[in-house]
């Protein structure tokens, strides 16, 4: 059942196109602010086996795996840095190559390419 606030903001939201903007756009700074605040729980912004170092493109890798799963449970962002807080040890930073090759060396992709044997 919906506080008031929440049917409040609502009204709000359905009926004002920049209202719905300016909410995306803090939503998006603040899922940013939060991504940046939980990799450097991690420690220095690159990756850990190659030392690329654009923020963009870096993962959060689940060391022992069980990430998909994790984010299907866990999915919001601060949920995340709050599991990254509590056991940083299982977690380490890749760059987006790095964790696809990780991925495949593990055989951890969910979907196989139908060009695969
Ligand atoms: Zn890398």
């Amino acid at each position: 059942m919906a506080t008031e606030d929440t049917k409040r903001f609502m009204a709000k939201y359905r009926s004002s196109h920049e209202f719905r903007k300016g909410h995306r756009e803090r939503n998006k700074k603040y899922k940013q602010r939060i991504r940046l605040e939980t990799l450097s729980l991690l420690g220095e912004l690159k990756c850990c086996k190659c030392d690329f170092d654009n923020y963009l493109a870096l993962h959060i890798d689940h060391i022992y795996g069980g990430g998909h799963q994790e984010r299907k449970r866990y999915p919001s962002v601060l949920q995340q840095k709050k599991l990254i807080e509590a056991n940083p040890q299982n977690y380490q930073i890749l760059c987006a190559n790095c964790n696809a090759i990780k991925r495949v060396i593990n055989k951890e992709v969910i979907k196989q390419s139908k060009y695969d044997d």
